[in-house]
Protein backbone atom coordinates (compact mmCIF):
# COMPACT_ATOMS: atom_id res chain seq x y z
CA UNK A 1 0.00 0.00 0.00
CA UNK A 2 2.67 2.63 0.77
CA UNK A 3 3.86 2.48 -2.92
CA UNK A 4 0.85 3.22 -4.15
CA UNK A 5 0.13 5.87 -1.72
CA UNK A 6 3.76 7.21 -2.96
CA UNK A 7 2.82 7.44 -6.40
CA UNK A 8 -0.52 8.84 -5.09
CA UNK A 9 1.51 11.70 -3.90
CA UNK A 10 3.62 12.65 -6.73
CA UNK A 11 0.47 12.02 -8.94
CA UNK A 12 -0.80 14.96 -7.00
CA UNK A 13 1.90 17.26 -7.13
CA UNK A 14 1.73 16.76 -10.70
CA UNK A 15 -2.26 17.80 -11.11
CA UNK A 16 -1.50 20.97 -8.80
CA UNK A 17 1.14 21.68 -11.38
CA UNK A 18 -1.74 21.16 -14.06
CA UNK A 19 -4.20 23.09 -12.61
CA UNK A 20 -1.92 26.49 -12.16
CA UNK A 21 -0.46 25.68 -15.94
CA UNK A 22 -4.95 25.52 -16.85
CA UNK A 23 -4.94 28.89 -14.57
CA UNK A 24 -6.46 28.11 -11.44
CA UNK A 25 -5.16 28.80 -7.99
CA UNK A 26 -5.02 25.88 -5.90
CA UNK A 27 -5.11 25.29 -2.04
CA UNK A 28 -5.31 22.61 0.57
CA UNK A 29 -8.84 20.89 0.83
CA UNK A 30 -8.26 17.75 3.21
CA UNK A 31 -5.86 15.03 2.27
CA UNK A 32 -5.82 12.37 5.49
CA UNK A 33 -8.39 12.01 7.25
CA UNK A 34 -8.21 9.39 10.29
CA UNK A 35 -10.72 6.59 10.77
CA UNK A 36 -12.69 8.21 13.31
CA UNK A 37 -13.79 11.40 11.84
CA UNK A 38 -14.82 9.62 8.51
CA UNK A 39 -16.98 7.59 10.85
CA UNK A 40 -18.19 10.76 12.28
CA UNK A 41 -18.93 11.84 8.53
CA UNK A 42 -21.09 8.93 7.64
CA UNK A 43 -22.97 9.39 10.98
CA UNK A 44 -23.66 12.22 9.70
CA UNK A 45 -24.39 11.69 5.41
CA UNK A 46 -21.44 13.87 4.81
CA UNK A 47 -19.02 11.28 4.00
CA UNK A 48 -18.42 7.29 3.79
CA UNK A 49 -16.93 5.51 6.48
CA UNK A 50 -13.87 3.58 4.34
CA UNK A 51 -13.27 6.67 2.31
CA UNK A 52 -10.06 6.62 0.41
CA UNK A 53 -9.21 9.18 2.34
CA UNK A 54 -8.30 6.89 5.70
CA UNK A 55 -5.85 5.23 3.38
CA UNK A 56 -3.68 8.50 2.11
CA UNK A 57 -5.54 8.09 -1.49
CA UNK A 58 -7.40 11.21 -2.05
CA UNK A 59 -7.15 14.41 -1.81
CA UNK A 60 -9.92 17.34 -1.77
CA UNK A 61 -8.29 20.10 -3.73
CA UNK A 62 -9.72 23.44 -3.75
CA UNK A 63 -9.57 25.52 -7.21
CA UNK A 64 -9.89 29.72 -7.79
CA UNK A 65 -9.89 31.13 -10.68
CA UNK A 66 -9.37 35.19 -10.75
CA UNK A 67 -9.25 34.73 -6.47
CA UNK A 68 -13.27 33.36 -6.60
CA UNK A 69 -13.55 30.15 -5.11
CA UNK A 70 -15.07 27.59 -7.62
CA UNK A 71 -18.21 25.21 -6.39
CA UNK A 72 -19.04 23.93 -9.74
CA UNK A 73 -16.92 21.65 -11.95
CA UNK A 74 -15.12 24.30 -13.70
CA UNK A 75 -11.27 23.52 -14.20
CA UNK A 76 -11.98 19.97 -12.35
CA UNK A 77 -13.73 18.55 -15.26
CA UNK A 78 -10.66 19.46 -17.28
CA UNK A 79 -8.12 18.06 -14.27
CA UNK A 80 -10.36 15.16 -13.94
CA UNK A 81 -10.47 13.91 -17.02
CA UNK A 82 -6.18 14.63 -17.36
CA UNK A 83 -6.30 12.46 -13.99
CA UNK A 84 -7.94 9.59 -14.99
CA UNK A 85 -5.55 9.10 -17.94
CA UNK A 86 -2.64 8.36 -15.41
CA UNK A 87 -4.21 5.30 -14.80
CA UNK A 88 -6.97 2.65 -14.42
CA UNK A 89 -7.15 3.19 -10.68
CA UNK A 90 -7.44 6.82 -11.11
CA UNK A 91 -11.04 8.25 -9.82
CA UNK A 92 -12.23 11.48 -9.82
CA UNK A 93 -15.06 13.23 -7.89
CA UNK A 94 -17.11 14.01 -10.36
CA UNK A 95 -17.90 11.11 -11.80
CA UNK A 96 -19.38 10.08 -8.55
CA UNK A 97 -23.43 9.60 -7.98
CA UNK A 98 -23.13 11.96 -5.00
CA UNK A 99 -21.02 14.88 -6.92
CA UNK A 100 -18.19 15.74 -5.64
CA UNK A 101 -15.84 17.91 -7.89
CA UNK A 102 -12.85 18.64 -5.63
CA UNK A 103 -12.39 14.88 -4.82
CA UNK A 104 -9.15 12.99 -6.65
CA UNK A 105 -8.50 9.53 -5.45
CA UNK A 106 -6.70 6.15 -6.28
CA UNK A 107 -8.72 3.59 -5.93
CA UNK A 108 -7.10 0.33 -5.38
CA UNK A 109 -9.67 -1.98 -5.51
CA UNK A 110 -11.31 0.17 -8.37
CA UNK A 111 -14.61 0.05 -5.95
CA UNK A 112 -13.93 2.74 -3.20
CA UNK A 113 -14.14 6.30 -3.64
ZN1 LIG B 1 -12.61 13.74 -0.84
Amino acid sequence: MTRLQEEFAQSVARLIQKASQLGYGVTFGEAYRTPEQAALNAAKGSGISNSLHTERLAIDLNLFKDGMYITDDQGHRTLGVWWKTLGPKYRWGGDFKTKDFNHYSISPDGVRA
